[in-house]
Parts: structure tokens; C-alpha cells; sequence
């Protein structure tokens, strides 16, 4: 009997499962690797294997990449009323099965049951968000230039790549093709290694509500080959790639060489810069959940706190209080806080980062190490709060785990330059009850996005995107994304 057995898995959940192992999804049917090959996926809280995927050979993806190239004449032909109407239909299927969906997300990914279901709604907002904007996108804008008629029109690229980490992968899913197929691109998706079962359960669902064959592909397989060709595919018009800042670089070059557009969302190393005239118990609260949700493995995470010398030693006891309470557990027991982190190898990195700080002169306040939960041999590890010289190796580098670096400071201009002493630009947040304060540290902080009070703040029509090493090429959730997704070309005829 495996661990799973003592969790509620859902009848369908568990026919799924058990139709492993996972070919991709090109082309509207099952699209295994030839040779047969596999790759195991496991439950990270229990570290039991769920299935197997379908490990895609580089010609298998340049053949699914194809199937979508002949898919998009019909759907780009399709008005946007059309195409809407479908997608409208897969947001309602998606909706209708969120709690399926939920659990097979949060069981490859040790992403807390509820958690998971508010992605899928993310998945569900987000699409339906970006077919209301392309109801109102005009095709032909007309310009006003004497002595032309002159105009410009809008066609979408064609078929469009997209590559996905583990961490949020259908929300993020959501977050990348809705504004492509909306604008008629048809898509390749490859999901993680560890995390593809949802992508899979997706396309089939396209399948099943009418979107057309072709439209929506899914490539399973390893990333240095299926993902190195996908981006490499000279059929690709448009790429984007959701991941590390070293396999974003690979696959820039890759698209560099083809003269491929391409849209890159990294990692970061946020701040949370926390004057003295907070709240502080309210403060320490949302900054500790913050850190805690989906076991810090956030991009935008707030991973550097900045903590005024005031009430520095005050924000760390209601720190330590809240986090000795935080309840780690499997990711499917209903009264788990945290679940475990994806994988053995992350695991051992958030531990490495830990010993590494400490070794060379940052002080644990808190927690830290490995943790046992009862019965399960998972990935699980303690949060940690950890305080020293802003340029130890925990507080520069992305670890992508529970653990937060605290530094005291005194002064605005201070935590300033400290807040921007880093390669990544991705996410920082202000906290003070002084408006002027937090909108000027708000616009100095540079970053893509800056958050007054709150941190991890998302709204459809916001744009969320990054700089320096966090991001490339204009980010996402806004209508410059839905934009981004057609070509232009202007037409003049001299009067
Ligand atoms: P990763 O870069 O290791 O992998 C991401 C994807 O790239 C996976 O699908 C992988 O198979 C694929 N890949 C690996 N090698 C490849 C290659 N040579 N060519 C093409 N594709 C390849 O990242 P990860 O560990 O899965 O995710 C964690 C990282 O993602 C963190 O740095 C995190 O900050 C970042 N992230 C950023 C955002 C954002 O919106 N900015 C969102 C989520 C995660």
C-alpha cells in the first residue's frame, strides 16, 4: 500500500494515475516517444512514485512543433468572437474540474490542496481575462499622417513555444497561452519534468470541449533535449520561457540565433523593506506568510528582508512565534500549512544555501535543517531566518525555499541601496504607514514590481514582468502581453 492510500484521492484523480505512463498531447491525441522512454514523476511529500512521462526525442518535438504549424491557418482564420466562444468553453471545463485538477497539481507539485484550486481559478480568470480584452483589440488602426492613407493591422506570429517551471505549473500555463490563442497563435507547451501531469489533463480537456486539434499541444521529455528543441525550432515565432535565469540564458541564445522574438520571467531575491512605524505583529504576520507559501519556492518571493534598527529585534520574536506554529505537512492532509519542496534535488539545495550562509558568517535566528514529518520519507524542510552581512551567499543568491535574510537599517536612502544592491529585479515590497514614504521607496526600488504593504499582489491588468537577471522582454497578465502576441505591419499609400 503507498502513502497516498491515506488520503482522499479523488475517484478520477486516481483513474488518471493510473493511465500512466503520460505520452504528450499533440495534434488532439496521445503522442508518445518511440522508443518508449520514461521519465518518473513523484509525489514530493511522500517521495513515492505517481507515473511516468513520456521522455520526447528532439525530432519528436520538431514533429509536434509541425502539427501545430498546420493547425494555424484555421484557427487564426476563425473570428475572435469564434475563438473566444472555445476558450470561453475550456475556462468553464477548467472551472467545473478544479478540484481534480487541484489535486493532481498538488500532488506532483507538494503544493498545499487549497493553494493548488486557487491556481486552477487563476488559470480560469486569467483566460477569461484575456478573452474579454481581445473582444475589444482592433486589428486595423488607422493613422492620421498627411499626404498617406496609412494604416496598421495585426495578425498573430503563428505557432508559438512555451516552456514552464515546476512551481506554479497551470497557473503559470494560464498566465502564458491565454493571450496567445486568443490572439490565434497556436501553441507548444513543455511543462516541467516533475511537473507535466496537469499540462496533459489540460489538452485532453481541450480536446473534449471542441478547441481544434493542433491548437494546443503538450511535449513531455527532459529539458536539455525537449525543451533545448522546442526553443530551437526554427518554426517557433514566438518564445517564452518561464525559469532559471542560467536555462533562460540558453534559451535566449537559441532563439538569438533564429531571430526569434522571446519573453523571459526569472527568478528573483525580493526585499521587503519594513520601516519603524509598522504594525509590526501584522507586519512580521504577512511577511512570514509570504515566505511559508509553496514552501518559498515563489519567484517574487520577499527572501531579503530589510528591517528598520527600531523594531528589528520586536518583528523577529513575532517571527519566530508565528513560524514555530506553521504546521508542516503532506500536501493533501487538510491541516498541513506547508507542504515539502519538489524534489530531493531542491532539497538539498535550500539545506546547501543554509550551511553555506552560516559557514561564512550569517547567523540562523530561527528554525532551519531538514524536517520529519511522521510516516512519509518527502522533501520536507524547516523555515529559517537567517541575519548577517548583506553579502553573504544566502542573501545574494536565489534559493527558492522557506528562508528569509534579515539586515538592520537605519535610514530611507539605506534601505534603498540595499534593496537594489542585487543582480535580480523582479518583486520588492515597502511596508510603512507614511503614503509619501512608500510611494517614493515604492518607484526607487528597482525591480519590475514594486508592492506597497502587501507582498505577492497579482490582478488581471497589472503588468508583472522583470528586469536584470529576473526577466526579458515585457512580462505578463496585461494587455502589452495580448499585444505582444500579434505582429504588425503597416500599410501606406501615398495620396
Ligand atoms: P529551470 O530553468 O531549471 O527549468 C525550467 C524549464 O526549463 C523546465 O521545463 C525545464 O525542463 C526546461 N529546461 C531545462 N533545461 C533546458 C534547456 N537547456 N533548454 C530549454 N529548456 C530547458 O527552472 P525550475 O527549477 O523549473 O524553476 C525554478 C526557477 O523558475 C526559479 O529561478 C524561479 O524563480 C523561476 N520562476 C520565475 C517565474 C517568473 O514569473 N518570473 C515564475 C516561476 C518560476
Amino acid at each position: 500500500m503507498t502513502s497516498l492510500a491515506k488520503f482522499n484521492l479523488i475517484p478520477e484523480v486516481d483513474s488518471f494515475l493510473k493511465s500512466s505512463p503520460f505520452a504528450g498531447f499533440v495534434g488532439g491525441k496521445d503522442f508518445p516517444s518511440a522508443k518508449g522512454t520514461v521519465i518518473p514523476t513523484t509525489d514530493p511529500g511522500s517521495g513515492e512514485k505517481i507515473g511516468e512521462i513520456h521522455d520526447l526525442s528532439s525530432a519528436e518535438i520538431d514533429g509536434a512543433v509541425e502539427i501545430a504549424n498546420q493547425a494555424f491557418p484555421q484557427w487564426s482564420a476563425l473570428s475572435q468572437k469564434e475563438r473566444g466562444a472555445l476558450l470561453l468553453r475550456l475556462a468553464d471545463a477548467v472551472e467545473a474540474k478544479k478540484a481534480i485538477i487541484g489535486q493532481i497539481e498538488a500532488l506532483e507539485a507538494g503544493k498545499i490542496e487549497s493553494q493548488a484550486q486557487g491556481d486552477v481559478q487563476n488559470f480560469v480568470d486569467t483566460l477569461r481575462y484575456f478573452v474579454k480584452l481581445g473582444d475589444g483589440v482592433s486589428t486595423r488602426t488607422k493613422l492620421d499622417i498627411p499626404g498617406h492613407e496609412a494604416w496598421t493591422y495585426k495578425t498573430p506570429w503563428g505557432v508559438c513555444g512555451f516552456i514552464f517551471p515546476w512551481n506554479f505549473p497551470f497557473l503559470l500555463i494560464g498566465w502564458g497561452i491565454s493571450p496567445a490563442l486568443v490572439a490565434g497563435n497556436t501553441v507548444v507547451i513543455k511543462p516541467a519534468e516533475d511537473t507535466s501531469l496537469s499540462a496533459i489533463y489540460l489538452a485532453r480537456l481541450a480536446k473534449e470541449v471542441g478547441i481544434p486539434d493542433g491548437v494546443i499541444n503538450v511535449v513531455t521529455g527532459r529539458g536539455a533535449t525537449a525543451g533545448a528543441a522546442l526553443s530551437s525550432n526554427p518554426k517557433i515565432k514566438r518564445m517564452s520561457f518561464t525559469g532559471s535565469p542560467e536555462v533562460g540564458r540558453l534559451v535566449a541564445e537559441a532563439c538569438g540565433k533564429n531571430l526569434i522574438p522571446v519573453k523571459l520571467e526569472l527568478g528573483g531575491k525580493g526585499a521587503a523593506v519594513v520601516f519603524d512605524d509598522v504594525d509590526v505583529a501584522g507586519t512580521a504576520e504577512k511577511l512570514v506568510g509570504a515566505i511559508t507559501f509553496h514552501t518559498g519556492q515563489v519567484c517574487c518571493d520577499a527572501t531579503r528582508w530589510f528591517i528598520h534598527a527600531k523594531i528589528f529585534d520586536s518583528f523577529v520574536e513575532h517571527c519566530k512565534g508565528l513560524l514555530a506554529k506553521v504546521k508542516i505537512g503532506h500536501q493533501l492532509d487538510p491541516t498541513s500549512q506547508m507542504g515539502p519542496v519538489v524534489n530531493p534535488k531542491q532539497h538539498a539545495r535550500v539545506l546547501g544555501y543554509q550551511e553555506k550562509g552560516q559557514a561564512t558568517g550569517a547567523k540562523c535566528l530561527f528554525g532551519g535543517g531538514p524536517a520529519t514529518v511522521t510516516g512519509l520519507h518527502g522533501n520536507y524542510v524547516k523555515p529559517a531566518l537567517l541575519a548577517g552581512s548583506p553579502d553573504n551567499v544566502a542573501a545574494r543568491e536565489e534559493i527558492f525555499g522557506p528562508v528569509a535574510y534579515l539586515v538592520k537599517f537605519d535610514t530611507e536612502a539605506e534601505a534603498i541601496a540595499l534593496a537594489n544592491d542585487t543582480d535580480y529585479g523582479l518583486a520588492n515590497s515597502v511596508w510603512t504607514k507614511d503614503k509619501d514614504r512608500a510611494n517614493r521607496v515604492a518607484e526607487a526600488m528597482e525591480a519590475g514590481n514594486s508592492w506597497i504593504n502587501a507582498h505577492n499582489v497579482f490582478a488581471h491588468g497589472v503588468p508583472y514582468g522583470g528586469i536584470k537577471k529576473s526577466g526579458l522582454g515585457g512580462g505578463v497578465l496585461s494587455i502589452e502581453t495580448l499585444n505582444d502576441y500579434y505582429r504588425t505591419t503597416s500599410v501606406v499609400r501615398p495620396n
